[in-house]
């Protein structure tokens, strides 16, 4: 069967066929995707109010890509006690945020007290609040530093109040390039097992792919394909997230940056290759907003949220500093032919807009 009729019948493709699909042309890519994404969602463009919250950047770990971790690139170092998360997410959900997503560096100064005390504070305060929190690579560094299990690392996240887990620190599971990017962080097996773990509690994850460095089309095709297998046999991803390697202040010397035309062709082979995770989320972030609009039409149909304030990909040169305004999105979103429909943590959908 050839390669497009396939797709056409939703035949589960291959390492080789997910490669072949970047040699399609762009617009039979993003037809063959959106077909896919409307079957699923018709004109559905998800988002949520969410405010992102990066407690350290004091980091045990050295990734190249990494601009936010302080380091001699970034000399800044702080660390925010539990009154001032508490503080950042009081003002947060009294303005309508409804997910708190804490991503921390790897600190190795303050305990684990200082992670699970935070959630403990906020879910004290906010018990309807959605707490999005500890990447497996967080939890593998709390298992590396404090010798506990991830089993321990992850009861205990559950008992303090967190409710899902974010999809960060995947990065790219191929294990050369891993250990060029990231040696000594959580491994390609370890980053798996660990979400088997958090899914077999039942509870669900996101899963994330860092591309546009030093990576392949193969090693994207390859990640997808290890989270493909995953999900076959837990269902507990989500949601998969193409993160944009964002090139200032790191260490990473990468001169040429990818083409629209690579994002996008990424975006809608994400779409076909990963027939088991429902949701493609185009994380403006990172894509820049207008391209995450376009993404819309080659298989994403989620757009993360309004994110208020970001401190980790505006450190390495995205514009996401400052978040969006709800008015603003929606009307963008609604404005590039798609409805907005505003979602929980989990997808559940709460608002037409
Ligand atoms: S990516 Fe995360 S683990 Fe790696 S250096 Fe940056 S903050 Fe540390």
């Amino acid at each position: 069967m050839r390669l497009i009729e396939k797709v056409k019948k939703r035949v589960r493709l291959t390492q080789e066929e997910g490669e072949a699909l970047y040699e399609l042309d762009l617009f039979t890519l993003g037809e063959l995707a959106d077909e896919i994404r409307r079957e699923k969602f018709g004109t559905k463009s998800y988002f949520n109010i969410n405010r992102h919250i990066n407690p350290t950047n004091v980091c045990a770990d050295i990734c190249k890509f990494c601009a936010y971790s302080a380091s001699r690139k970034n000399p800044h170092q702080y660390t925010l006690s539990h009154e001032e998360i508490l503080e950042i997410a009081t003002n947060s959900i009294e303005k309508g945020a409804k997910e708190l997503h804490i991503v921390s560096a790897h600190n190795p100064n303050d305990g684990v007290e200082w992670y699970m005390g935070a959630f403990r504070k906020i879910r004290e305060q906010f018990p309807e609040v959605h707490i999005k929190s500890m990447t497996a690579a967080e939890v593998d560094f709390l298992h590396r530093e404090y010798g506990l299990s991830y089993d321990e690392v992850l009861d205990q996240m559950i008992e303090s109040g967190v409710n899902s887990m974010p999809g960060g620190g995947a990065e790219i599971f191929d294990e050369e390039v891993r250990a060029y990017l990231c040696k000594g962080k959580v491994t390609s097996d370890q980053w798996l097992e660990i979400h088997q773990k958090w899914h077999e509690r039942g509870r669900e994850s996101n899963a994330t792919m860092l591309f546009g460095h030093v990576e392949s089309r193969a090693n994207r095709i390859d990640h997808m394909i290890r989270l493909r297998n995953l999900q076959d046999k837990t269902g507990g991803f989500n949601a998969f997230i193409p993160l944009v390697y964002q090139r200032e202040n790191n260490f990473l010397k990468i001169e040429s940056f990818l083409t629209g035309q690579e994002i996008l062709k990424t975006y809608a082979i994400s779409r076909i290759v990963l027939d088991n995770i429902p949701n493609i989320k185009a994380y403006w972030a990172t894509s820049t907003i207008n391209l995450a609009l376009i993404a819309q039409e080659f298989g994403a149909n989620d757009l993360d949220g309004t994110i208020e304030k970001e401190s980790i990909q505006s450190a390495a040169g995205a514009k996401s500093l400052q978040g969006m305004e709800l008015n603003e999105f929606v009307a963008l979103i609604k404005s590039s032919g798609f409805t907005p429909v505003e979602r929980d943590s989990l997808y559940n959908e709460l608002r037409y807009h």
